[in-house]
């Protein structure tokens, strides 16, 4: 058990549109600008920055121009000089740095949520970079408890900060929404609306982490950590944020498809009765084969961008 003191939540920024045809959460992004536009600071309980964080890639609805912008925020990026022919996605990096870091300093923002769609039919997936942030693991929490039309899990990936590259790590705590399957290109409204729910749970979440009395800088967390079972209790100016487990996943190796050993041609395809425990991981075009996996906890199946060439597996721990 451990006794870790943090201070309250200042700011937040809401991120959609780095990978500029993840159309959902662009339009909870310009949502939010019409609603701001209306109700000025009184359109949420705390101070909230949106940006369009690729608005080139938006605008021609591409993930990217010239580099997957979702790459460049490790710090060997954002240190790197800006010369001519340094890609637009590093110039707009950098520009975000600076205006929601820089990052691993005192003055970059509290929390960042970044927002994105996969093709994979996956519910809503909380992406972020270490089990040590118990702001972010509450707000997961939160989420799974809140949120219940699909499933909401939780993917850490071990990396360090240094090493980070998504636009989140910029931020003192954050995280990536994943929600799918949604198209890209397109919004499905089922899509978009559980985004816009998970948004505006996350602004919920942090109104009441930070809108204590007593002592309003102040919130205590009373942690015990159990291998890798996490229960936190948190207790701010004599309210209590209740713990319980969460359950988190860590990425453990990607799968290539099967492969022409000559031309590198794809010779299988997901197979469609992906089950559990055991599931088949693919179907062979030519042989009406099956190769099978123990099932850990596969994901992005399906993702039409990252995942055509790999998939991800994760296990539960
Ligand atoms: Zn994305």
């Amino acid at each position: 058990m451990a006794l870790v003191f943090l201070p309250a939540l200042a700011r937040m920024a809401v991120c959609g549109g780095t990978h500029g045809n993840e159309l959902s959460g662009v339009y909870v992004v310009q949502e939010m600008e019409r609603q701001w536009k209306e109700k000025g600071e009184c359109a949420w309980p705390i101070p909230v920055t949106t940006v369009l964080s690729n608005p080139r890639a938006v605008k021609e609805c591409r993930r990217y121009i010239e580099k997957d912008m979702n790459r460049c925020f490790n710090r060997a990026t954002l240190s790197s000089p800006i010369t001519d022919s340094s890609p637009y996605e590093v110039r707009r990096a950098h520009e975000l740095n600076n205006l929601l870091g820089p990052k691993g300093s005192t003055d970059a923002i509290d929390l960042i949520c970044d927002l994105h769609n996969t093709t994979a039919n996956m519910g809503l997936t909380l992406i972020h970079y270490t089990t040590s942030d118990w702001v972010t693991l509450h707000i997961c929490k939160y989420l799974q408890t809140k949120l219940t039309k699909v499933p909401v899990r939780v993917l850490v990936l071990d990396v360090p900060i240094s090493d980070a590259y998504s636009l989140e790590s910029v931020s003192k705590h954050g995280f990536s929404i994943e929600v799918g399957p949604q198209p890209h290109g397109v919004v499905r409204a089922d899509i978009y609306t559980i985004m816009k729910e998970a948004v505006d749970l996350t602004i919920d979440w942090i109104h009441k982490f930070s809108s204590g009395t007593v002592r309003p800088n102040q919130i205590w967390f009373i942690i015990v950590c159990r291998k890798c079972v996490l229960y936190q209790t948190m207790l701010f100016s004599g309210m209590v944020f209740e713990g319980g487990d969460v359950e988190a996943f860590r990425f453990i190796k990607s799968v290539d498809y099967p492969r022409d050993p000559e031309t590198r041609t794809l010779t299988a395809a997901i197979h469609p009765q992906l089950q559990v425990p055991v599931m088949l991981l693919f179907i062979i075009f030519t042989q009406n084969q099956h190769e099978h996996v123990q099932m850990i906890r596969r994901w992005f199946i399906l993702e039409s961008v990252i995942f055509f060439l790999s998939i991800f597996i994760t296990v539960k721990y």
